[in-house]
């Protein structure tokens, strides 16, 4: 039996209780097993929070970029200590596997340490004058105080590459992860707060989806970033914006592969059942369309069928599982009735399909499934994000028609296309039309050194990571900069 962690929020540079109502983490594998309970940010913390990050503001903006730097590279090494500690916390919370969730706090680690370099890396830029004695020089400035909103699904990296830039560019953030996984957020607040950041630069507060609203709402709020589903992404861009305040929102995908004839089959089958199964599919860049050359798809979707009725499923925690339960009731109850749903619709089962019954009835899994549609025919489960272990197939007669399928969403965010072919693979890189695209690789890998995000409805909004977050972090000051005399013109 493990000990339940008690949960506090970070407000002004003090850990506190909180004054709502009660709160709680469990296990997704063994849904009886508390992980984590506190009390809820009441409606007042908001605004505690808010004013504690406004009045941090400018002592943090003028801090040198490099001794900023230095608390997240301080922060870095302590969750590179304590990896395999957050790791198990982390699969427990959220069910992902060991692995994945002691991969998942070392990269967090690597985003801290990567904009934990960026002090020393140029400021700005300098451009000629068409007038003498001057120079034209782009500066870069903290927006201020930043509202930062993140999903469950990577309870450390993301909020690790929303917080790193935020504070390496010279802002102060009001943090509220989701709450089903308050735990991991208290243990990427405790990283950076005993790395030394100075109080009411970053403010943690666990509440409920309302308080997202609450924090948007905020009269202070000078810059929002948001990653989780299209419904509450839109809203809450929708209300930024009319604000005049700056949004980047990461929202849903449906993200589709294609395997060519011409493709490595081996490679194909192994990327593609990574894309869709690992972390029970509850990746924004997972794979949940799968396009099949016709002249392979008997024997590649065989193949498929059977390695994904083989995964090791069962509580994330035990050597040797591949994958674990989705995140609670409502997700589970939710994906397995869009599978009831694409069956009903005509959907051939490969895979999977049915509730589990025996002892994994009892925590949240769902069976990795694989759905077969017809050919030529609109489906639910082709279009709509069911956000778990769910691939859906359809065949093809041609390059053009797989490409065209591919595009067959209103989410763009990340394609994943196997192929030998580099003229198929440029014409694909032209066609495709989303904000990452793998070549012989699976949908769901991103680095944290280049952009991140989506096309079409899966993003609005400047990218993310890589020197692509700077755009959203810092607004630009032109400066037209002569001499002081008429010496110099
Ligand atoms: P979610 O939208 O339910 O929650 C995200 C955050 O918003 C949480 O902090 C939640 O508490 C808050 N929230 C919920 N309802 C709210 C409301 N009415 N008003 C204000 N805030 C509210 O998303 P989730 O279930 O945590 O995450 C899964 C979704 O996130 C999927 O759709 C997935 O595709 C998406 N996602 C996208 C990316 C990306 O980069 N594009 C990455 C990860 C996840």
């Amino acid at each position: 039996m493990t000990a339940t962690i008690g949960l506090q929020h970070l407000i002004n540079g003090a850990w506190e209780d909180g004054t709502g109502s009660p709160v709680a983490s469990s296990n997704p594998a063994r849904p009886a097993e508390t992980v984590a309970h506190g009390l809820q940010a009441g409606g007042p913390d908001v605004d505690r929070a808010m004013a504690a990050a406004t009045a941090a503001k400018h002592g943090w903006a003028r801090t040198p970029a490099h001794e900023r730097g230095l608390v997240l590279l301080r922060a870095a090494a302590i969750l590179e200590q304590s990896a395999s500690a957050l790791g198990l916390e982390l699969a427990r919370e959220e069910g992902k596997t060991l692995a994945e969730g002691e991969g998942e706090v070392l990269r967090a680690a690597q985003i801290l340490r990567y904009y934990g370099n960026d002090g020393d890396r140029a400021a700005g830029s300098i451009y000629s004058s068409p007038r003498r004695g001057e120079t034209i020089m782009v500066t870069r400035k903290p927006l201020g105080v930043i509202g930062v909103v993140t999903p469950f699904n990577f309870p450390i990296a993301i909020p690790a590459w929303k917080i790193a830039p935020a504070l390496a560019y010279g802002n102060t953030v009001v943090w509220k992860p989701a709450s089903t996984v308050p735990l991991l957020a208290m243990r990427l607040a405790e990283a950076l707060q005993s790395a030394g950041l100075p109080k009411g630069v970053l403010n943690l507060l666990i509440g409920p989806g309302s308080m997202g609203n609450s924090i948007v709402d905020h009269p202070a709020l000078d810059g929002l970033t948001f990653t989780g589903s299209t419904g509450v992404g839109r809203n809450l861009a929708s209300k930024a914006a009319g604000r005049g305040v700056p949004v980047q929102a990461e929202m849903g995908g449906k993200n589709a592969a294609i395997v060519l004839s011409d493709a490595d089959l081996d490679l194909a089958v192994e990327q593609v059942m990574l894309g869709a199964f690992r972390s029970s599919g509850q990746k924004c860049t997972a794979t949940s369309r799968l396009i099949v050359a016709d002249e392979i798809a008997d024997d590649f979707l065989t193949e498929l069928g059977k390695r994904a009725a083989d995964l090791a499923v069962g509580d994330p925690t035990t050597p040797g599982i591949n994958m674990g339960p989705v995140i609670n009731e409502a997700a589970r109850s939710s994906i397995q009735q869009g599978i009831n749903t694409a069956i009903s619709q005509g959907a051939n089962v490969l895979a999977g399909g049915t509730p589990y019954a025996g002892d994994l009835a009892a925590g949240y899994f769902i069976a990795p499934t694989v759905l077969e549609l017809p050919r030529d025919q609109n489906q639910d489960v082709w279009t709509q994000e069911l956000f778990g272990p769910v691939l859906s197939v359809r065949r093809t007669g041609s390059t053009q028609e797989a490409l065209e399928l591919a595009n067959d969403s209103e989410f763009g965010l990340s394609a994943a296309l196997f192929t030998q072919d580099i003229t198929t693979a440029l014409s694909a890189i032209d066609e495709i039309d989303v904000g990452i695209l793998h070549v012989n690789s699976e949908s769901a890998g991103a680095d944290p050194h280049v952009p991140f995000g989506g096309a079409k409805k899966s993003g609005y909004g400047p990218k993310e990571q890589g020197d692509a977050a700077k755009e959203f972090f810092t607004h630009t000051t032109t400066v037209y900069l002569r001499g002081g005399n008429n010496v110099s013109r």
